[in-house]
């Protein structure tokens, strides 16, 4: 008889979130449910919490608690709200956290998670970015298990294991390129959020998918491999790959280069971070060579995409700077979401920002804290009064 794992699913109404779901549910004599969190999504967090029998629901937006209380009345399943719950959710002794909340927001319950020493699976690329080398201390200092979820970080992870880094010489970072691959700089005036939401091969988020389409997601997961993986910056390369089949690679220093492959889809890379390092059945499409006929590459434009030259001057700037990166980032693509900046004046304002804060060491968390509700508030600034 194997013993059942708890798990912990913080963002389980997002995209990973539902994915990390539906996984759980295949697999009830492998897994049970203990805590589950949303960001305001009450009646989504509340079915999911009651089919999947969690003992804690938690809502992040705390005016909504009795909201969340009254959904889930009779239920057995206990209601709590706000940001100190959220900490409480990661807090408690699962054996599993499936770290999913999109953006910074995600920091403090992550290093929750951490703190006790816990293995998290970390599909929430930001806390890495903003918090970086800070956060990797901690999973030293306290023991925790890091398996990203981010599918290339994924795949770098599988081919990587159990292999000296020594014998490393790159890694080569796949992109699809997004739906604006082959646009003119022109044309990539006018993208509107509809067409920036439609992303050819992954069905995600809208933070993700706009990232995606600026290639800012390729950025941010420059930055975070970088965390992730004992391999310096000026090892890492990006690749266009469109077809979204190869997830990354790695170079050896014999010539040998590993890949891992697989169909687009979330659900492989969330249920290695759960099995690892054994490997679970799931129901994903297959990958058909033969009608897939042909795996394209090409080099990056960072022309027509400076967001991906801007995180590799923020990972190489080091300090607070790639803090700065994210937050103002996190602004623009709500700006531009709600129709206050074009898609081209996504990376401007990081640029701007970048080159309005100067650069210090990055110290503690605190300091990350305060510096990133300082970029969030000035990039604000920035796009209403254009200073
Ligand atoms: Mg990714």
């Amino acid at each position: 008889m194997t013993i059942k794992k708890s798990v912990c699913v913080l963002g389980v109404t997002g995209s990973v979130g539902s994915s990390t779901v539906d996984i759980l549910k295949s697999h009830s004599d492998k897994y049970f449910v203990d805590a589950v969190t949303a960001h305001r999504n009450v009646a989504a967090l509340a079915a999911t919490a009651i089919d999947l029998g969690a003992a804690v629901a938690v809502i992040a937006d705390e005016s909504l608690y009795e909201d969340l209380k009254s959904a889930l009345a009779g239920s057995g399943v206990e209601a709590t709200a706000g940001e100190a719950a959220l900490v409480d959710a990661a807090s408690r002794p699962s054996d599993i956290v499936i770290a999913a909340i999109i953006g910074a927001a995600g920091l403090k319950a992550t290093l929750a998670a951490i703190r006790r020493g816990a293995r998290v699976g970390l599909a929430n690329k930001e806390t890495l970015v903003c918090a970086g080398d800070l956060m990797m201390a901690e999973v030293v200092k306290y023991g925790a298990t890091l398996i990203p979820v981010d599918s290339e970080h994924s795949a770098i992870f599988q081919v990587l294991e159990q292999k000296s880094a020594d014998n490393v010489d790159r890694i080569l970072l796949t992109a699809s390129g997004g739906p604006f691959r082959e646009w003119s700089m022109t044309d990539m005036m006018a993208v509107t959020p509809k067409q920036a939401l439609a992303h050819p091969n992954w069905d995600m988020g809208a933070k993700i998918s706009i990232d995606s389409a600026t290639m800012m997601n390729k950025g941010l997961e420059l930055i975070e491999a970088c965390r992730l993986f004992p391999v310096p910056e000026d090892r890492i390369e990006v690749v266009v790959h469109p077809q979204s089949i190869v997830h990354s690679m790695v170079e050896y220093s014999d010539g040998s280069v590993l890949a891992q492959l697989g169909s687009p889809d979330m659900r492989t890379p969330i249920a290695y971070a759960l099995s690892w390092p054994e490997r679970i059945r799931i129901n994903v499409p297959r990958l058909d060579f033969a009608t897939i006929g042909q795996l394209n590459f090409t080099s990056p434009d960072l022309i027509r995409f400076p967001a991906l030259r801007l995180a590799r001057e923020a990972l190489r700037a080091g300090g607070t700077v790639p803090t700065v990166l994210n937050a103002a980032n996190e602004i623009a693509v709500g700006a531009f979401l709600s129709g206050k900046v074009t898609f081209l004046q996504i990376a401007e304002t990081v640029e701007r920002m970048m080159n309005k804060i100067t650069v210090a060491p990055l110290c503690d968390l605190d300091q990350m804290f305060d510096l990133d509700d300082m970029v969030r508030r000035e990039t604000l600034g920035l796009i209403d009064t254009g200073r």
